[in-house]
């Protein structure tokens, strides 16, 4: 099978991704082969990730983890302690929840533009256990973490080969089946795509940040959020 050789095909991303390269998937490559083709050309898929880091450089030092439960309950019950609230509660539902997933895989997407207008909490809030935790124990921790850290968008060079299979193959059905100009298939192909990398990402993987200052809708607090620190100590990483 005849494929694109490209030197400059090697990574796949939204923003580099040409009407030649889609126009031969559609016409090429079947359903079953995908997979088997897209990793013959491409080495390395562009993802993002989003949080709210205290210390952004520390991405840098060490990679991403899953969430580690006793430390995330630890930080937990610090809040609470902080905020003075002293009642019983019982997050063993909302442990449960995510048991086997936000402790188990780290998270990353394909499209960046989706922590805008898609799911901003990740970079409102940070940690998703956190936010369940504190919605489910006192609401007004959210304040808390929402004026905690600073809003952050990692870019990751992720090897393929640290991507199994079964998260790559659903790149075939948004292909074949986008449509329109350009920018409407990209957003078709790449918008809440997530893919789940286990067990953990390193640092290497890391070809920059941003932190976005665009006006979010928080959803969770049902009013505007618009982040005010645009730079950060490793903004020159
Ligand atoms: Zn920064």
């Amino acid at each position: 099978m005849s494929g694109l050789n490209y030197a400059d095909h090697k990574t796949f991303s939204k923003y580099t991704l040409k009407w030649k390269e889609l126009h031969f998937i559609k016409k090429n490559i079947k359903k079953r082969e995908f997979v088997r083709w897209f990793r013959s050309q491409y080495d390395f898929i562009i993802c993002y990730h989003g949080c709210r880091p205290k210390d952004v450089s520390e991405y840098y030092r060490k990679g991403f983890f899953p969430s580690n439960f006793p430390e995330t309950m630890q930080a937990f019950e610090q809040l609470l302690d902080d905020t003075g609230y002293h009642f019983p509660y019982d997050v063993s539902h909302v442990l449960e929840t995510y048991q086997g997933k936000t402790n188990r895989f780290v998270y990353v997407i394909l499209d960046d533009e989706d922590f805008i207008d898609r799911a901003p909490h990740y970079i409102i809030y940070g940690s998703e256990t956190m936010l369940s935790l504190a919605e489910n124990v006192s609401p007004t921790i959210k304040t808390r973490l929402r004026n905690t850290g600073i809003p952050t968008i990692f870019h990751l060079k992720v090897p393929l080969a640290r991507i199994s299979d079964c998260e790559l193959v659903s790149l075939y059905q948004q292909i074949v089946s986008s449509n329109g100009s350009m920018e409407q298939r990209r957003l078709h192909i790449f918008s809440n795509y997530t893919i789940i990398i286990e067990p953990s990402l390193g640092a290497d993987c890391i070809i920059g940040h941003s932190h976005p200052t665009d006006l979010l809708y928080d959803q969770h607090a049902r009013q505007y959020y618009q982040n005010k620190t645009a730079r950060c100590c490793a903004c020159s990483t």
